[in-house]
C-alpha cells in the first residue's frame, strides 16, 4: 500500500525538540508505517515524528501507548479559555462510554455503545458516516458480556477503519464511506466470547483479543492481514486439553503449571484490552486476563502459577510466537487481570538506560519490566489499602501474599483489597516526557472472596467459583478503606514512587497529557485540566456521567481536546473544546 506522506504544517518545533530530547527513540504511529517506509522497507523514524503531532492515529496516539501529544497551543497558562467548539450526540444508547477517538486527515473516528461506529468532521462535528452492526442486547439474545455493551474504539490503517464488535466480529470499514470492506468472525459461535477492546496495528496486521473469562473461555489473540482480513497468526494465552496436542512449546510449558481439568471451563486469560507494539524489537505486547473460574482451587486443584494468566506476553509480531512473559499475579484467585493499559518508555533507572514496559494491573502494584527481556525491574504499590499481598519481592518479582489471600485453599472467606474491579481498570494512563510522570486513574476498593463448594460449569452464566454473585456463609464486617474511592496518581516510573495525587469527584475516566504541561482527565461528570507538574486543577467543565478518555489534535492552526461523556439519560455525546470556542452547550450549561 502506498499513501502520500502526510506532513503537518502546524508543527511545534520547540515541543518536538523537547520530546526527542527526553523520549528516545520516537515510536512510530500505526497508520503511517507503510507510508513512511524507506525503499528498503525500514521505517523512517524522523518522518514519522514529523507527521504525527497534529493527529491521533491510534488508541494511545503512538504505538508505545503513551496517550501523550506534544501539542501545546492549549497550555497551563491559557487553559482557562477553553470553551466548547462543537458536540455531537451519539444516536445509540447503552452502557458506559469508553472509546478514545482517533483523528486522521481532518476526520474523527470513534465508537459508542453496542459497537456503534461513526466518523465526524473533526472541525465541526458534522457527521460523515455512521455504522450500526445491529447487535441485540444480552436480554434480547445478544452476546453475554460481563461488563456492559462497551467499546473502546477503532484502529486506522491505510484507507480502512477497524472495529472489534461485541459479538466477536472484526470489521474493516472504508475510511471515506463507512462501507464494510471485510468482516471476520474471530470467536467460535455459541461460546461466551465478546470484544470490547480497540484493535491495534502491527506490521500491517490488525491485532485483536476478546473477553469472557467470567463465563468460561480460553483466551487468545489473533492477527489479521489489514488489507484482506486473512488470519496471519493466533496465539493462545493458556493451554488447552493436553490430549489434543499443544499449539506451541509455550503451551506445553504452561500446561506444567496447571492441575486438574482446567480446559473444561477454559482457563480464562482473555486479552480484552491492552496491547503495545515496539517496531524496533518487533514485539507485540499483550496483557492477559484472569482465571476462569476465578477460584484457583476449583480451576487448578492443588495450585500452580497457571501460566499465562494475568501476564504481560511479548510476542514476535510476525508469527505470534512467545518471546518472554512476566506474570503479575501468579495463580490468580481474585480476577486480578493484567489487561490494564501498558506503555513503552525509555527511562534512566539507577544510571542505566532501560527500555521498559510499565503497567498498573488490577492487583494494585505498579510494575516496571525490561521490555526486551521481560526482566523484572521494580514493583511498588500504587493503591492505598492492599491486603492480598504485602509487596513484590525485589529479587523474584513475585508478590508476597498475605496468609488470608488464598480463600479457596484456606477454605476461609476473606475481605481482600483490591476488589475484582481492580485498583486500576481499562482507563488509560498517560505519560509526559517533560515531567517524567505517568498519570494513573486509580481506585481503592475491597471485596469478599469465598469459594463455592458446589461448583458446576454453566454456559452463558458467570462461572467464577466464588460467592461474588450471592450465597455463602456469614461474613465479617466490611473493613473500611483509608484511600479515596477514585483518584489520579502521578508516579515517577524511574523511581516507582508517587509524586502527587488528586481525588476524583465521583467516577474515574481515562487520561491524556500534552506538551502544554497539562493532564486532561475524566473526573466524575467533568473533564478537568490539571497542571502536569503540580497536580493543581486549572480548568473543568461538565460533560456528563461516564467520562471516557480525552485526546487532542490540531487542524487549521487550532488545537482541540475531545472526550466522550454522558449517560443514556443525558445522551451519550462527543465533546470537543478549543480556546475561545463559541458553541452553545446542548445542555444549557
Ligand atoms: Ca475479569
Amino acid at each position: 500500500m502506498q499513501h502520500p506522506l502526510r506532513r503537518n504544517r502546524f508543527l511545534f518545533v520547540a515541543s518536538l525538540a523537547a520530546l526527542v530530547a527526553v523520549v528516545h527513540p520516537p515510536q512510530p504511529v500505526a497508520g503511517q508505517q507503510s507510508a513512511n517506509a524507506d525503499e528498503d522497507g525500514t521505517v523512517n523514524a524522523a518522518a514519522l515524528m514529523e507527521a504525527a503531532p497534529a493527529e491521533w492515529l491510534s488508541y494511545g496516539r503512538d504505538q508505545a501507548e503513551t496517550h501523550y501529544s506534544p501539542l501545546d497551543q492549549i497550555n497551563a497558562g491559557n487553559v482557562d479559555r477553553l470553551e466548547l467548539a462543537w458536540s455531537w450526540e451519539i444516536p445509540k444508547t447503552g452502557a458506559r462510554l469508553e472509546a478514545t477517538p482517533l483523528v486522521s486527515d481532518g476526520v474523527m473516528y470513534a465508537t459508542g455503545p453496542h459497537s456503534f461506529v461513526f466518523a465526524l468532521d473533526a472541525r465541526t462535528g458534522e457527521k460523515i458516516w455512521q455504522w450500526d452492526p445491529g447487535i441485540p442486547d444480552e436480554r434480547q439474545g445478544g452476546p453475554s458480556v460481563c461488563c456492559g455493551d462497551v467499546n473502546r474504539g477503532v484502529a486506522i490503517y491505510g484507507d480502512k477503519v477497524y472495529a472489534g464488535l461485541l459479538d466477536g466480529r472484526l470489521v474493516a470499514l472504508n475510511k471515506a464511506t463507512g462501507l464494510v470492506e471485510w468482516v471476520v468472525q474471530t470467536t467460535p459461535p455459541g461460546q461466551d466470547y465478546s470484544i470490547t477492546g480497540a484493535p491495534r496495528i502491527a506490521n500491517g496486521n490488525v491485532i485483536i483479543g476478546n473477553g469472557g473469562a467470567e463465563y468460561g473461555i480460553r483466551g487468545y489473540v489473533t492477527a489479521y492481514d489489514a488489507e484482506t482480513g486473512a488470519e496471519a497468526w493466533r496465539t493462545y494465552t493458556v493451554p488447552g486439553n493436553p490430549a489434543d496436542g499443544f499449539e506451541s512449546e509455550a503451551m506445553r510449558v504452561a500446561a506444567d503449571t496447571w492441575n486438574g481439568e482446567w480446559w473444561v471451563v477454559g482457563g480464562g486469560g482473555s486479552a480484552w484490552d491492552t496491547f503495545a507494539f515496539d517496531p524496533e524489537a518487533n514485539l507485540v505486547y499483550v496483557g492477559t486476563g484472569n482465571g476462569a473460574p476465578w477460584s484457583r482451587e476449583i480451576r487448578s486443584p492443588g495450585g500452580g502459577d497457571n501460566l499465562y494468566l494475568s501476564s504481560i506476553l511479548a510476542l514476535n509480531a510476525d508469527d505470534g510466537e512467545l518471546v518472554w512473559h512476566y506474570q503479575t499475579t501468579p495463580g490468580d484467585d481474585w480476577d486480578y487481570t493484567a489487561t490494564q493499559p501498558m506503555m513503552l518508555l525509555d527511562l534512566t533507572i539507577d544510571g542505566r538506560e532501560r527500555k521498559v514496559i510499565v503497567q498498573a494491573p488490577k492487583n494494585g502494584f505498579f510494575f516496571v519490566i525490561d521490555r526486551l527481556t521481560g526482566e523484572f525491574i521494580s514493583g511498588q504499590a500504587y493503591a492505598d489499602d492492599l491486603t492480598w499481598a504485602s509487596g513484590i519481592d525485589p529479587q523474584t518479582g513475585r508478590p508476597i501474599e498475605t496468609p488470608e489471600a488464598r480463600y479457596g485453599t484456606n477454605r476461609q472467606g476473606a475481605w481482600l483489597s483490591p476488589a475484582p474491579f481492580g485498583a486500576h481498570n481499562w482507563r488509560p494512563m498517560a505519560w509526559n516526557p517533560a515531567t517524567g510522570l505517568v498519570y494513573l486513574p486509580a481506585q481503592n476498593n475491597v471485596s469478599y472472596y469465598e469459594m463455592v463448594t458446589d461448583f458446576q460449569y454453566t454456559l452463558g452464566q458467570w462461572n467464577t467459583g466464588t460467592t461474588i454473585r450471592g450465597g455463602g456463609g456469614p461474613r465479617p464486617d466490611r473493613p473500611s478503606l483509608t484511600g479515596p474511592r477514585t483518584l489520579l496518581v502521578a508516579r515517577d516510573p524511574a523511581t516507582n514512587t508517587e509524586v502527587w495525587r488528586a481525588p476524583s469527584q465521583g467516577g474515574n475516566g481515562g487520561t491524556m497529557s500534552t506538551g502544554g504541561n497539562l493532564v486532561f482527565w475524566g473526573s466524575g461528570n467533568r473533564l478537568v485540566a490539571i497542571n502536569a507538574t503540580t497536580g493543581e486543577e486549572l480548568w473543568a467543565t461538565e460533560v456528563g456521567g461516564g467520562t471516557a478518555t480525552p485526546m487532542t489534535y490540531q487542524l487549521d492552526g487550532v488545537q482541540y481536546v475531545s472526550i466522550l461523556g454522558g449517560s443514556t439519560r443525558e445522551g451519550p455525546r462527543m465533546w470537543t473544546f478549543a480556546l475561545d470556542g463559541s458553541a452553545e452547550s446542548p445542555r444549557g450549561n
